[in-house]
């Protein structure tokens, strides 16, 4: 189903600047319209952000490829994501055949996700809680990926990124934010590149935004 619509989008996104084949590959491969609620399938492969319920979204195609793309994943590295939504930016990194973790704070939405990706088959770990302080038992990780807006770079999770792994991350305020790809060199020792702009839902917690 939508396999037409799938391929305009890759080409669209390839149109944009997404050049890397692995990641084009998977978003001609998971099908985005199982990630959004029923009423919004036939708007599923516009390159749009859309509603997923409780004030949250599934981000744009174009972000989902860009930030995946920025991570510069080799095969079966570990991924953790802070964030899982829909689940369609997991997918995208599980079907590139990365060791998905995958934290939600929102109870709701990380239960109906995690039912989701039972039903697909999709194997990633999941768990409900604050993302800001990351999954301290699977670290360190060769990439990290936040798909909420945060006010700055949480302490814990440049901590439990691996050495030589990138840590990509939209910082700003609330409305709009840049997006941080940040390189481990040495313990303690970081690159930073800046890319604007971008607009993300907060990022809520211990080491993002007070709950307000
Ligand atoms: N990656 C998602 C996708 O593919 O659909 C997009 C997620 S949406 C833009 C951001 C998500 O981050 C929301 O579901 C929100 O509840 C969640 N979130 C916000 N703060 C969080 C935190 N501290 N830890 C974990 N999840 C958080």
């Amino acid at each position: 189903m939508y396999e037409r619509e799938r391929l305009e989008l890759v080409d669209k996104l390839s149109e944009k600047g997404i050049a890397d084949i692995f990641v084009l590959k998977a978003i001609g491969e998971v099908e985005r319209h199982l990630f959004v609620p029923k009423a919004m399938k036939h708007h599923a492969y516009k390159d749009i952000a859309l509603p997923i319920g409780y004030g949250q979204t599934i981000s744009q195609p174009y972000t989902v490829a860009f930030m995946t793309q920025v991570l510069k994943l080799k095969p079966n590295v570990k991924v953790l994501e802070i964030g899982t939504g829909s689940g369609y930016q997991a997918a995208i990194l599980y079907n590139m055949g990365a060791d998905v973790y995958s934290i939600e704070r929102q109870f709701e939405i990380y239960s109906a996700t995690r039912k989701l990706f039972d039903q697909l088959g999709i194997r990633v770990n999941t768990k409900c809680g604050d993302g800001t302080i990351g999954w301290d038992e699977f670290a360190p990780y060769d990439g990290i990926i936040v798909t909420a807006g945060s006010p700055n770079i949480p302490p814990s999770l440049k901590k439990q990124l691996a050495i030589g792994g990138r840590l990509v991350i939209p910082v700003g305020n609330k409305d709009s934010q840049t997006l941080n790809i940040v390189r481990k060199t040495e313990e303690d020792e970081f690159e930073i590149q800046a890319v604007p702009e971008f607009s993300f839902v907060p990022l809520i917690g211990r080491e993002g935004w007070n709950q307000k």
